[in-house]
């Protein structure tokens, strides 16, 4: 049970006891409360009078309000069980998209807020803030366009809600995969290959395996049969093929509606308020660093080529030795960082149990910024619920739930909700990403709300013989997402439009990359790690067993296999830099074509692999399958990203590391658990959100403007 001073938070956490019903009549009322606050400002201020007080304010408070309801409202799509509520979901998001669009574009308001900003009243740097972002939002919805033009832009921007809806809705319900023999998995872990589906009927004695991370990455790592893993990435390459046209059309769009506002394509209209401010910057920082890589790509890929044709030779294997695919990429990385670095992943994982590395991940951020972590467990749960019902502050059994709070040196005040959600469930969202709940900002009586976060992931569940066992990859992801929670739970802004992550998208990473350092730091590895065979005696057994070993590991990870590990840091990191860069000068050919007729007539497939090959210098199926020629997949159709909000904007996964490995070289590095810096950083940069220009939170948090150079050395590309 938790201490007495952290079982009473001043704010009780939401319920997730919506039916599809509910959903729409929810959104319905906050449309109807929303459109309302918004005529009545119309009706009662003339732009003579019009004031910050009496016209951004009580739509700033039923912003505020409509958020700690909507963003629930649309969460259940990625989360709910039942089909009929995440369709619901679906539906009631489509109609807080239309409605933004409708109010966006709202003349009468913009009236009013441009007279606002003529007034040049003395305002409070977040308000003022508001205020510039307010009246520029309705310029970029086309306010200054004519007639049919702005009716044509409108058409457009709610097509474009109806896309990128349907699209990640398709990518949430995707359930494809492929029925493998038990020989064609050869290779494969067994606990794997032991839980899949088995077959029937025609399928009698076959294997199915789904498209889902935890059956994917194993089996491209460790199946030895090329054949079968170069089936599995071609046709993973080709799911949700109903995403193709839908992706298309919104480049297409896209396109169509910057040329409408005067900008030169979508890039340029999208950079203009982020930290690059122009697609010129972001070209140019791609493009030096695809130079830099390059060399380092090639090189990587003669080594294991090289390897790959030993393994042939070795197996007396008549496949294709001249060639290195993208199939054979997870499959040599990992044999070479067994080979050449006896780095054994699995072995690894052993040490990585997901509730200890849970448990020790949230204590590093206690210590680091000055936090506690209390998990609602119980008869604890009942007593949060209104309902007194504790199953009804969860949206599944498998969430657990933490009240925040300050520690002492921090004035012990309640901070917000924690939720996790680690395992895979069918309809649930596939990847791992962080989802805002509830934002915290100031309500109308200058009362602080407090923000609720949820983690969302998709790690193998636990079985009788074994925990749920992190891959290093895995622990990274982890500290990662719990980066952008923490974000998140100690935003302290005035309104919720500048709450946590509501970064520009070329700075929201940041924070959370910076955090990935400490899963590379030795001590942390060491206090994080623990053997599962010292969880329980069965586990202990269990391990005895299929080890057949005699003799206990040690708790901690040892400090060899934490020095091998650091030592393969950088393994093939060119070559992984340069897919995140393919990605990012991928969405920038999109979105940056030179005439209208250029993106229409562009066959985005084929753009997608050709880019591939030349950036990474990776064969495909363009070389083996000659029919198909450059269109044999369309990765484009699951880049949720893309059509997700980053588009024009994923470049900033790049930018973003230019910063998180400044920040951290600069003021971490050293001491990881500074404590000190821990709560410096939390209190210049992290609690700001979105409220200060990004690039004046990293000055004072650095002392001085942010530069490259650590970027470049610690890619070893100085
Ligand atoms: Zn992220």
């Amino acid at each position: 049970m938790a201490p007495a001073q952290y079982r009473k938070p001043p704010q009780l956490p939401p319920t997730f006891t919506a039916t599809p019903e509910s959903l729409i009549t929810d959104t319905q009322r906050l449309i109807d409360r929303s459109r309302d606050v918004q005529d009545s400002i119309v009706k009662n201020i003339s732009p003579e009078k019009a004031s910050f007080k009496d016209v951004l304010l009580p739509s700033a408070h039923d912003d505020n309000k409509m958020a700690i309801e909507a963003h629930i409202i649309g969460f259940y799509q990625a989360v709910s069980t039942d089909s009929k509520l995440r369709d619901a979901s679906t539906e009631a998001e489509k109609l807080l998209d239309d409605f933004g669009i409708e109010s966006g574009m709202r003349e009468d308001v913009f009236k009013l807020i441009d007279a606002v900003l003529q007034r040049k009243e003395e305002l409070d740097p977040e308000s003022q803030r508001l205020l510039e972002k307010d009246h520029k939002s309705y310029i970029r919805n086309g306010l200054g366009l004519a007639g049919p033009q702005r009716d044509r832009f409108k058409e457009i921007k709610k097509r474009l809600s109806e896309i990128s809806i349907t699209f990640q809705k398709n990518l949430n319900e995707e359930a494809g995969g492929i029925w493998f023999t038990p020989e064609e998995l050869h290779g494969v872990p067994e606990d794997l290959v032991s839980s899949l589906k088995k077959g029937e009927g025609e399928n009698e004695g076959k294997l199915w395996l789904t498209f889902k991370y935890p059956d994917l990455f194993p089996t491209q790592k460790y199946a030895t049969n090329a054949q079968m893993r170069q089936k599995l990435f071609v046709e993973n390459e080709n799911k949700c093929n109903q995403n193709v046209p839908l992706f298309k059309e919104a480049v297409v769009l896209r396109d169509e509606a910057a040329r409408l506002l005067g900008y030169n394509n979508h890039a340029e209209f999208k950079i203009e308020d982020k930290m690059a401010k122009t697609p010129k910057t972001v070209d140019d920082f791609l493009g030096d660093l695809r130079t830099r890589l390059a060399p380092g790509g090639v090189k990587e890929i003669q080594h294991l080529l090289a390897l790959k044709q030993q393994d042939l030779k070795e197996r007396r294997l008549s496949d294709d030795s001249s060639r290195y695919f993208l199939w054979d990429h997870r499959y040599y990385d990992r044999l070479m960082l067994e080979k050449d670095y006896s780095l054994d992943q699995q072995k690894i994982a052993e040490y990585f149990p997901l509730s200890t590395t849970i448990g020790g991940m949230l204590k590093i951020f206690e210590e680091l910024f000055g936090l506690v972590f209390v998990e609602i467990l119980g008869d604890d749960r009942d007593q949060l619920a209104e309902s007194t019902k504790g199953s009804d502050i969860v949206w599944h059994e498998d969430v657990q739930l933490f009240s925040v709070w300050d520690d002492e040196s921090e004035g012990k005040g309640f901070v917000g909700y924690l939720y996790l959600d680690l395992f895979p469930r069918t309809g649930k969202y596939g990847h791992a990403a962080n989802f805002n709940l509830q934002p915290g900002y100031i309500d109308e009586n200058g009362k602080r709300r407090y923000p609720a976060t949820a983690l969302v992931c998709n790690f193998s569940k636990p079985t009788p013989k074994k925990p749920s066992l992190l891959k290093h990859d895995e622990v990274v992801t982890l500290f990662h997402e719990l980066g952008h929670g923490i974000h998140d739970l100690v935003g302290r802004t005035i309104y919720s439009r500048f709450h946590g992550t509501n970064t520009v998208r070329d700075f929201v990473e940041a924070p959370s990359q910076m955090l990935e350092n400490w899963c590379w730091t030795p001590s942390q590895l060491r206090s994080l790690s623990k053997h599962y065979s010292y969880l329980s005696t069965d586990y202990e057994q269990a391990y005895f067993e299929s080890s057949g070993e005699t003799k206990k590991p040690s708790e901690s990870m040892p400090h060899e296999l934490i020095a091998k590990l650091l030592s393969t840091k950088h393994v093939n990191d060119a070559l992984f830099n340069l897919r995140q860069l393919h990605f990012g000068i991928f969405d920038m050919t999109v979105h940056t074509p030179k005439s209208h007729e250029e993106i229409e007539n562009m066959d985005i497939s084929e753009k997608f692999n050709k880019l591939r090959h030349e950036i990474s210098q990776l064969d495909g199926a363009e070389v083996v399958d000659g029919s198909k020629g450059w269109g044999w997949g369309h990765g484009q159709a699951t880049f949720g990203h893309l059509i997700g909000g980053y588009d024009a904007g994923y470049y900033g996964y790049l930018s973003s590391q230019v910063y998180s490995t400044d920040m951290f070289y600069t003021v971490f590095k050293a001491n990881p658990m500074n404590g000190k810096e821990g709560r410096r950083y939390r209190h210049t940069v992290l609690e700001k959100g979105g409220s200060r220009e990004e690039i004046t939170l990293l000055v004072d948090f650095l002392g001085r403007q942010p530069s490259t150079e650590a970027f470049y050395k610690d890619l070893g590309l100085a």
